[in-house]
């Protein structure tokens, strides 16, 4: 099982992808008892887009509880304000610098790519598809001298080109925004919104559980208005 968080910041944000520290906290300690091994689960933690928020306070909140994540960097934007996500005009959320990244690095948090410049991967020309995935895989492996063999779709965005370009440049794995893995290319992770509580996580923790049945609803329409109002902010 692994969970897709975006931003961790103390302050109100514009749309759905912000976690408060105080709440990702308690969510994290709900999230050990969850996963105690009696339990017989596993939880894994992703970030994306590389924000600051995640040094700044998801950080400390992790390596208290000995916790690790991996996070999915937009190299363009590296120590930049990003935009794509027009929450961000009211108020925007810088991403990590180079060096940034490499700190998280040295707390134990891994560090894999979430393209060059977070664009939809099915539109591009393949040309532009090789340089949005080649590009962010160098640059990030010149910044922390190590592979970097696992891909992010930009708002969980993909389709069987897309994968095998991702494949062709030396991936080895590729991440959505659906919870259901079909493949190498195709691992599914649940993303968690503001409006997520720990009854919730643990919903989309136990798939025969009622409450399961009810997140797919809300993921299904969640997905629905995002690919209607074009908002990037829900997938982002
Ligand atoms: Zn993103």
């Amino acid at each position: 099982m692994v969970l897709a968080f975006h931003k961790v910041e103390p302050r109100l944000t514009w749309g759905v992808t912000n976690y408060s520290p105080r709440r990702f906290g308690r969510l994290l300690d709900s999230i050990a008892i969850f996963t105690e091994p009696r339990n017989d689960k596993t939880v894994s933690l992703t970030f994306d887009d590389g924000y600051q928020s995640f040094l700044n306070h998801a950080d400390s909140l992790l390596t208290d509880r000995n916790l690790t994540a991996t996070i999915f960097a937009v190299t363009g934007y590296l120590g930049k304000r990003n935009s794509w996500d027009y929450s961000s005009i009211l108020a925007p959320s810088p991403h990590m610098t180079g060096s940034e990244l490499r700190v998280a690095a040295s707390h134990g948090h891994r560090i894999e790519s979430h393209t060059h410049t977070h664009r939809d991967l099915r539109a591009l020309s393949t040309t532009d598809l090789n340089r949005e995935l080649s590009d962010s895989k160098r640059n990030l492996e010149d910044i922390l001298g190590n592979e970097v063999s696992e891909l992010c779709y930009p708002f969980g965005l993909y389709n069987s080109k897309v994968e095998h370009v991702a494949r062709d440049v030396g991936y080895q794995r590729g991440w959505s925004m659906n919870p259901v893995d079909n493949g190498p290319f195709t691992f599914g992770r649940w993303g968690v919104y503001s409006f997520d509580t720990p009854l919730t996580v643990w919903s989309k923790m136990n798939p025969g559980s009622p409450g399961a049945k009810l997140e797919k609803l809300k993921l299904q329409a969640t997905s629905s208005m995002a690919k209607a109002a074009r908002f990037a902010f829900w997938t982002e």
